[in-house]
């Protein structure tokens, strides 16, 4: 089988498992529990927090460990807003992972928000400016993903913070797809906020970090025995947060190195795709984009049936986001990015990760060619 659906998630590194395999068995103890089989718990879940702050440069008490990046997502939109006394309004984007734009919907329906949801252009990036007009006097947060999980394109982050702090506002990212692959300097990006999720890394799945910022405030999301500082009640994963701050560092060794390996693969699998397939669309930003995404529009097919062919040629992908799939709804993103409905129907997804060949991507070029070639010629218009 051939993976290349990493932006779905990505197998446990046997290093993180091992590192995590004693806190599961023999340390097992509650990082709150006042005894030394607790203590052990509670200095495994210290150096854990302060091996993610090293990562993020930041301080360790800026780390609250959650169960994925759902929560991270969840408790920065919903914990900022509503502790921020500015108002009740949210600018993001219209291509968030629905963990943002469900949180935000929420905040509409349940706490009368108002939401801007900022436009994209045909590459899916968001203009600034625009970003920078839409901050108002009563907006309590701006969150602005770092790279979109779909087309992999990458936002001016830090500039759009930069237009957030100058109004007052807070900037939260959801770095989710970005983890392993983008610096995750928290004071280079200049966001106050920053969500990340396990499983993207090579830790399990039910793992995830938000980053907040010293003095920003946030109502908790889940309430209960105070633990996080209060921000995030529920006894400690500990095995998780090990895990998760052990992947984390291990992404971030020799990741220069590595990603100019993977962005080499992608560059040869999209230009061989284009070059294959004459009516094929790359999707995303030809140059801002993450270096292991490669996502396609092929009109003319259906994404569906393509994947399928592939799937039975042992090449496994995604027609987009692994949330929506199943979905016959046409993704948000593309539809953003003013694709047709018809277009965006056609869309697959390739993500690759550390220990794809050049022959893996010289035969998945291979397979789309006839893949789409077999779909237009049974069902093609
Ligand atoms: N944000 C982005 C951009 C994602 O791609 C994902 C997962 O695909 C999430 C958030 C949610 O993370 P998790 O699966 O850990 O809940």
């Amino acid at each position: 089988m051939i993976y290349l659906d990493a932006a779905a998630t990505t197998v446990v590194r046997r290093e993180v498992l091992e590192a995590m395999w004693p806190y599961l068995t023999g340390e097992f103890g509650n990082p709150s529990s006042h005894h030394a089989v607790g203590h052990v718990a509670a200095e495994a879940l210290k150096q854990a927090r302060a091996t993610v702050a090293e990562c993020l440069g930041c301080r360790a008490s800026e780390i609250i460990f959650t169960a994925g990046g759902t929560e991270a997502d969840n408790l920065a939109i919903k914990g900022i807003a509503l502790a921020n006394p500015r108002g009740r309004h949210i600018v993001t984007t219209a291509i968030e992972h629905k963990a943002v734009i469900e949180s935000c919907e929420y905040l509409k329906r349940v706490h009368g928000f108002q939401v801007t949801y900022l436009p994209v252009d045909r590459n899916g990036i968001v203009d600034v400016a625009q970003a920078a007009v839409a901050l108002r006097e009563d907006t309590t947060l701006c969150s602005v993903m770092l790279a979109n999980n779909e087309v992999g394109t990458i936002q001016p982050v830090p500039e759009i913070a930069a237009a957030a702090h100058a109004k007052g506002v807070p900037m939260h990212t959801d770095a989710v797809q970005a983890a392993g692959a983008l610096e995750l300097n928290v004071k280079t990006l200049g966001v106050d906020a920053l969500s990340l999720s396990g499983h993207k890394v090579g830790a399990p799945k039910g793992t995830g970090i938000l980053y907040l910022k010293g003095r920003v405030q946030v109502e908790p999301v889940l309430h209960g025995g105070g633990q996080e500082k209060g921000r995030r009640s529920g006894t400690e994963n500990v095995a998780g947060a090990v895990g998760i701050a052990l992947a984390l560092r291990l992404a971030e060794q020799g990741r220069a190195e590595r990603m100019e390996h993977i962005a080499g693969l992608r560059d040869a699998l999209i230009h061989g795709v284009l070059a294959a397939v004459p009516t094929a669309v790359l999707t995303g930003h030809p140059e801002h984009r993450l270096p292991g995404s490669a996502s396609f529009c092929f009109p003319g097919t259906s994404g569906e049936a393509v994947l399928l062919y592939l799937e039975e040629h042992g090449i496994v992908c995604s027609s987009g986001s692994a949330c929506a799939a199943g979905s016959d709804e046409p993704s948000h993103v593309l539809m953003a990015m003013g694709f047709p409905r018809e277009v965006a129907q056609t869309a697959v997804r390739f993500t690759l990760s550390d220990g794809v060949s050049e022959e893996q991507i010289a035969e998945v070029v291979g397979a789309v060619r006839d893949g789409v070639r077999t779909v237009m010629g049974i069902g093609g218009k």
